[in-house]
């Protein structure tokens, strides 16, 4: 037998530290009212921001390709899994982005593993928000370039080091809606320091893809940036589009060499043609139904305004992503604990996901949630208030 003692002093110190981070198993479909160990709760930590995880549209589409073509694409694209399902898809995702062309990966992290590393080697130079999604982080990390990190939205700081660099290419890279804050990354002035400085400027906008802007298009649409400003856009399905996997949108030379180079691409299986008949379904639906986007503002508007009624601290985001900063672990946890209690399903956040002394409890919505669910959400949150006080 092996020894993990090691193992297992790191799990206790875990758990001593209260981080020990646990699983549960859904009992339902993916949606604001879900059943977890036989008990009905209200969830509002998904990221199906748009509510099509569970469209009988998807579904359906999910449902009749699957019967057509069976479930595994059974082989890597360059081998012979590339079906004409992620074929359309990739077409529709690029008249989405309004760019050349896109390119199918089978999950987010694994685009951001696969581009970072295609676009510098190792005597480039990437340079990231702190506060960066942990794939972009390792991304960077595992490229073998320089890699330096700038505090979060710190645009002077993004110069100096873009004004320090001595490497033949710099790409820097960003969220476009941070994922445990709700901000936005500031990509105009962003994307004018790349241009100035020649660097390339990669943003993930999985958060923002298909919830901001009027037609779904993202940070980049709300600040009206082009395929010249940003020529690396990633964007991934299993959020407001509901499904699974991600994909690149760029020029008909960024989506080649990453076919050519990009090793997360090259070497797994590609993603069940299904999946990618699902997403064309959905992103057809996130693209028409702006009622969705509407929806999902007005519940953000509300939330915020009644939270600060009632005195809790909100951080500075207008997307669905609302974090109720707490601070102490210990004291995040509980909250969670008294919203279970009440059968409404919020996760703490906790290091080392976000820095030390930023525990919080990360609501997130859905534009499938009704008034009534944002009533009990608001009610729990004002029973805290009263226990506490
Ligand atoms: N980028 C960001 C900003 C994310 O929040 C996530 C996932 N939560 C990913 C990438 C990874 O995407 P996937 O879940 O498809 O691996």
């Amino acid at each position: 037998m092996p020894d993990f003692r090691k193992l297992e002093q790191a799990l206790q110190e875990r758990q001593a530290q209260g981080l020990l981070r646990e699983r549960r198993s859904l009992e339902s479909a993916q949606g604001p009212e879900i059943q977890i160990d036989g008990k009905p709760f209200l969830g509002f930590c998904s990221n199906d921001y748009l509510g099509l995880a569970n469209h009988p549209q998807v579904v359906e589409a999910f449902c009749e390709t699957a019967r057509r073509y069976g479930v595994g694409a059974g082989a890597s694209h360059l081998v012979n899994g590339h079906h004409q399902e992620h074929a359309l898809l990739e077409e529709a995702l690029a008249d989405f982005t309004g760019r050349a062309r896109a390119l199918l990966f089978s999950t987010g992290y694994m685009a951001n593993l696969g581009t970072i590393a295609a676009l510098v080697g190792r005597s480039g130079l990437v340079l990231e928000d702190r506060l960066n999604h942990a794939s972009l982080l390792d991304g960077g990390l595992l490229s073998g370039a320089k890699f330096l990190r700038y505090p979060h939205g710190d645009l002077e700081a993004l110069e100096q080091r873009l004004q320090q660099a001595t490497a033949d290419h710099v790409l820097v890279v960003t969220d476009g809606v941070f994922s445990m804050d709700g901000d936005i990354a500031p990509l105009v002035e962003m994307s004018a320091l790349c241009r100035r400085h020649g660097a390339w400027l990669m943003v993930d906008d999985a958060h923002g893809l298909g919830t901001l802007g009027a037609g779904g298009g993202g940070c980049l649409e709300v600040q009206q940036l082009t395929v010249d400003e940003v020529p690396v856009l990633v964007g991934t399905l299993g959020k407001a589009f509901g499904t699974a996997g991600a994909f690149v949108a760029g020029s008909e030379t960024l989506i080649e060499a990453l076919i050519q180079f990009a090793r997360p691409y090259i070497y797994t299986t590609a993603m069940p043609p299904a999946v990618a008949a699902a997403t064309r379904a959905s992103l057809k639906l996130a693209r028409e139904e702006g009622w969705r986007r509407e929806r999902l503002d007005q519940l953000v508007q509300t939330f915020r305004r009644e939270m600060s009624a009632m005195g809790y601290q909100l951080m500075a985001s207008s997307t669905a992503i609302q974090p109720v900063l707490v601070g102490d672990v210990e004291q995040a946890m509980a909250m969670s604990e008294v919203l279970e209690r009440e059968g409404i399903l919020v996760t703490a956040i906790r290091p080392p996901t976000v820095p030390a002394g930023t525990a919080r409890l990360r609501v997130t919505f859905s534009a499938a949630h009704t008034d009534a669910h944002l009533d009990r959400l608001l009610q729990a949150f004002h029973q805290i208030k009263t226990l506490r006080e």
